[in-house]
């Protein structure tokens, strides 16, 4: 499954959003830094009516979302990459992560402290940026020093991972993140493999007041700007409002959401822009037992995608049957899709596409 991490300075709201999205006590919010010292991992239903529908015309008997990893990695500060506080740690969970969400802190409470004595969320992720930066020159210092002797050794991989070691430095050395670099597709994979904490995609997550959940505040707009020349994402949302929420019962949420003049919960917001930054999709499996969404990155073909639901699938995969989700929709069903000539056979080459509805065929 696909992994976000939380980071962000201490007392920013972290836990606050952490405890909302998992609807646990695990990760105490507490006003005071360092609270969650062990990372905090919860999983989330990604939040799809379409999933809902295809149920309901399928009637299907139990519905399964596809889920989402959060990672609740407290503790990031100024010298952090320097090992200072509990740094280091942190910074080789952030590694494990496919992308950072990074909360900043966009309200105004005298009763909670903030870190560096005043509210400045874009100076805020300019010390985050700068710790994660550090933090790559050091790792790729390291490995430039042990890489040598292999490259002496002609080993083509290691030659490969130092050109790209070296553009990642030039970057980071002229206070660029290393998702600034320009890598052709041929080294991406490699680029990749190097695991570098700048190259990670990041969604800023404006943690407003609850009164400015709706709109916003100045705060949220500076960071918006930041996030716009970066090529970055960005969402708003009150940490604490997110919490009240998810306490309540679903019909009591909808009610509480109107009122505060909020179209949907800031956490589906949240994990839909997870999923726009990871560049994820969803397809389908739909029958009278379940009906189930299942996550893949966009371009994914079809045996790739038969792979997440089972290793076997994609290892004997035959061919997929598909039916795009609005056919299946507007026909009524997976029969009325068949006998409508909606149903295709898709071989191996075949590009899933967001809303399919998927059926594989398979060698056992
Ligand atoms: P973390 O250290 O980043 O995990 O921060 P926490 O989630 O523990 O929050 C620190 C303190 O700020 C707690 O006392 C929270 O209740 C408070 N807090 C979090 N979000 C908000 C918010 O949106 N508004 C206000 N006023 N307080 C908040």
């Amino acid at each position: 499954g696909f992994k976000m991490g939380i980071v962000g300075l201490p007392n920013v709201g972290k836990s606050t959003l952490f405890n909302a999205l998992t609807k646990t006590a695990a990760a105490q919010a507490a006003n005071f830094p360092f609270c969650t010292i062990e990372p905090n991992v919860g999983e989330v239903a990604v939040p799809d009516a379409r999933l809902d529908k295809l149920a309901a015309i399928a009637a299907s008997k139990s519905i399964i979302p596809t889920r989402m990893t959060f990672v609740d990695i407290a503790g990031l500060v100024k010298g952090a990459s320097k090992g200072e506080g509990l740094g280091n740690q942190f910074l080789a969970n952030i590694r494990e992560v496919d992308a950072i969400a990074h909360v900043l802190r966009c309200f105004e409470d005298g009763d909670v402290t903030h870190v560096e004595g005043r509210v400045d969320p874009v100076a805020d992720a300019e010390t985050i940026e700068t710790e994660l930066m550090l933090a790559d020159i050091e790792s790729i210092e390291k490995r430039l020093q042990n890489i040598v002797r292999k490259v002496r050794g002609g080993d083509k991989e290691a030659v490969q991972q130092e050109r790209l070691l070296r553009a990642a430095l030039v970057a980071l050395e002229d206070g660029r993140p290393a998702r600034l670099v320009d890598v052709d597709d041929e080294d991406r994979r490699a680029w990749n493999m190097l695991q570098l904490l700048t190259t990670k995609p990041v969604l800023y997550v404006c943690n407003v007041g609850e009164a400015e959940a709706a709109d916003g505040n100045a705060h949220s707009q500076a960071v918006a700007e930041m996030a716009a020349a970066q090529g970055n994402a960005h969402v708003v949302i009150s940490a604490q409002i997110e919490e009240e929420i998810s306490q309540l019962e679903p019909d009591e949420a909808q009610m509480f959401l109107e009122e505060m003049g909020l179209s949907e919960a800031g956490l589906d917001r949240l994990i839909r822009a997870g999923y726009a930054l990871l560049h994820l999709e969803t397809y389908f499996t739909v029958g009278p037992k379940e009906a189930r969404a299942w996550t893949i990155k966009s371009g994914t073909t079809a045996p790739k995608a038969a792979g997440v639901i089972h290793g076997d699938f994609e290892k004997g995969f035959i061919r997929a049957e598909t039916i795009a989700y609005d056919d299946f929709v507007a026909l009524g069903g997976e029969q009325a899709s068949k006998d409508a000539g909606k149903m295709r056979a898709e071989g191996k080459g075949y590009t899933v596409k967001d809303g399919d509805v998927l059926h594989f065929l398979f060698n056992t």
